[in-house]
């Protein structure tokens, strides 16, 4: 009883151990059989069919809302026009009732002269009858009065050209709120057409990854009898992590990235906004353990490391131009080549079809590199990152917990 105890209370301490270690990434059969690397052919075409879908209705996207922006602010424009035209109306309708009151004061003035005592006599005097007195009297009291109801239709109209004045502001500033709304959607939307597939391999580019990284291994010295994490171990310095360059932000994190309704993609790495042709250090001293090409994620150099006790392998994706070769050792301070993701993009005449913008990819992976799918299965957050999106960095040794 007592030695099940002491088992028990192992398993407990282990368990509990077990649930404080991070989720690990769901591994995935790294495909060492042509029948496994047909496999994972099948499924990067499913991914790319996927993908595309997603692309073409987050672009669908960005050209409605590009319209809707349009459309925003020609009826900005057309409701400032009204605006102008109410003002000059009202200014018209003062002037009217200007042009109403002088003549309302001239007939009130001659009503008053004219009902005042020596006017009266004067008037009556010059009159050949009183007949006529009463009907000029008549008169000067309708014309009163049609000044006065002239004035009061005019104040009206004044009124409602106020509130006509007061209603056009308002749904300016509904107009101006809406652009900056679809402003701020389509800024959104570029974010998630940076790099909507993500990184994929074909087969053939896998199978060569895999012999290039054979043909490193053996030109690092690496003895048959040994396992790879060894011989890295061996043949690595450590130098930890710098960024692999001065400066930049985060456009798009590691992992689930949730976009627009239907864009969402598990992402491999991390996205740095940097402009395009800026030069890319290597992040930590290894070896180029490959270095592919592709049509989606461009120039690719993959770097093998050793650091703190465990093999890494960290790739830059989406390169202008390589600056290294394979079987490469590189320090922090080798230039691994210089960044692309705009003139490299598909939609702007390079061959690239899984970006759209500047932008350097990062992705690192707990592994010594043996093929795409064991390096995929080995993924980790990039470490010592901002950990929110736009957030920046502003040097090689700045480190986010
Ligand atoms: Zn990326």
């Amino acid at each position: 009883m007592k030695k099940l105890g002491k088992i028990g209370l192992i398993g407990l301490i282990a368990s509990m151990l077990i649930s404080l270690a991070p989720i690990p990434v769901k591994a995935v059969s790294s495909a060492n059989t042509l029948a496994g690397l047909r496999k994972d052919l099948a499924a990067f075409e499913q991914q790319k069919r996927n993908n595309d879908n997603k692309k073409k209705w987050t672009q669908s996207e960005i050209v409605q809302k590009n319209n809707d922006i349009a459309n925003a602010k020609k009826e900005i424009d057309a409701s400032e026009v009204k605006i102008e035209e109410a003002k000059q109306s009202i200014e018209e309708t003062n002037e009217k009732i200007k042009e109403y009151e002088a003549k309302t004061e001239e007939v009130m003035s001659f009503y008053q002269i004219m009902m005042g005592e020596n006017s009266y006599l004067e008037f009556v005097s010059d009159s050949s009858s009183m007949t006529e007195m009463i009907m000029r009297i008549d008169a000067v009291e309708q014309l009163i009065a049609y000044n006065q109801e002239q004035l009061v239709t005019l104040e009206d109209l004044i009124k409602e050209n106020e509130q006509r004045q007061v209603d056009l502001k308002k749904y300016e500033n509904e107009l101006n709120s809406n652009i900056t709304s679809y402003e701020s959607k389509i800024k959104e939307l570029d974010s998630d057409l940076l790099e909507l597939a993500d990184i994929s391999l074909s087969i053939e580019d896998d199978i060569q990854s895999q012999k290039d990284a054979i043909k490193t291994y053996e030109q690092m010295g690496c003895r048959e009898d040994e396992t790879l994490e060894a011989c890295i171990a061996r043949t690595s310095s450590n130098g930890g992590w710098l960024k692999p360059v001065p400066k930049g932000y985060i456009v798009s994190l590691f992992g689930y990235r949730q976009g627009n309704a239907n864009v969402s993609s598990n992402h491999s790495g991390i996205d740095i906004g940097v402009s395009e042709g800026t030069t890319v250090l290597s992040s930590t001293n290894g070896t180029v353990v490959t270095i592919l090409h592709t049509n989606c994620g461009g120039n690719q150099v993959y770097v093998q490391s050793y650091i703190d006790g465990k093999p890494y392998t960290v790739l830059y994706a989406h390169l202008k131009s390589v600056s290294v070769s394979k079987g490469q050792k590189v320090t922090q301070q080798t230039q691994i080549g210089i960044s692309g993701g705009y003139s490299t993009s598909t939609l702007h005449g390079g061959y690239d079809r899984c970006t759209t913008g500047a932008h350097l990819h990062v992705s690192v992976s707990e592994t010594v590199y043996q093929s795409y799918s064991n390096f995929v299965a080995h993924l980790i957050n990039p470490p010592g990152y901002p950990k929110t999106k736009g957030a920046w960095f502003y040097s090689r040794t700045q480190w986010f917990d």
